[in-house]
This record gives structure tokens, sequence and C-alpha cells, in this order.
């Protein structure tokens, strides 16, 4: 099965907590054990996991970003968002979560996190979750 979560930003750059989303696809599914995959099909978009519960790591992780990878360099891409497809390759398309007794087996303080780096945009994520 394949489903979508529709993501709506607000900000240019900006993470989205799609945990509740995803859980409540598996509650929908009814699957107690197997694996979901988290596709982004964007390329100035990602998708990451890290700490949900201090929100001040994810403005930490995007203030990195942006003093690795800055707005505007002598980019050859003439779009003007060179940096959002970079930052797209550094957080990476997917990510892959076991599923296990109906829970995503995720860490305490873990997150699974849509990227934008691109908006504000009407953006989704595909999700595929598979039983065992
Ligand atoms: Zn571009």
């Amino acid at each position: 099965m394949v489903k979508n979560i529709n993501i709506k930003t607000r900000s240019r750059n900006e993470f989205v907590d799609i945990t509740a989303e995803l859980q409540a696809l598996i509650d929908e599914a009814g699957i107690e054990s197997g694996m979901c995959c988290i596709y982004v099909p964007h390329t100035t978009a990602g998708v990451t996991i890290n700490e949900g519960a201090d929100p001040s790591v994810v403005k930490d992780i995007q203030v990195a970003l942006s003093k690795l990878v800055p707005h505007s360099a002598n980019y050859l891409h003439t779009e003007g968002n060179s940096d959002a497809h970079i930052k797209s390759t550094l957080a990476g398309s997917s990510q892959t979560v076991i599923i296990d007794g109906g829970k995503l087996l995720l860490g305490t303080w873990q997150s699974v996190f849509f990227c934008e780096f691109d908006g504000p945009r009407h953006r989704r994520a595909t999700v595929k979750i598979v039983s065992d």
C-alpha cells in the first residue's frame, strides 16, 4: 500500500514533524510488524530522523546547514535555489523505520521530519508500509 502525506510548508527552511501522520497510516493499515518507507519525491526537500523533544535541536540543524550551504554563492544552477538542492542531497530522500508492536520503532527522542529547503510550497511525502 502506498499513501501520501500532504504537507503545506510556510517558510523557506522548515522541518515538519510527520511522525503522528505516519503512525496514523500504520494504525489505519492495522499492521503489527513490518517496515515503513518514507520517500520524498522533491529535489529541494528531504526527510530525516532526529530529536523531536527539544525544538532547538531542529533550529541548530537548520542554522548549521545554512552555514554549510549558503543561499547565495557562485552556483551554476540559475534558478536561485542551489542551496536547497544541496541540502536535499545532504538530508536524503528517504528513511526506513521498523514497525514493531504496531508502532514505529523510533528511539525515545526521535521524530521523523519532512525537511523543506525551498518553501513555502505544497509538498508530499510518499509512504510505503509493508507487513511481514
Ligand atoms: Zn532548482
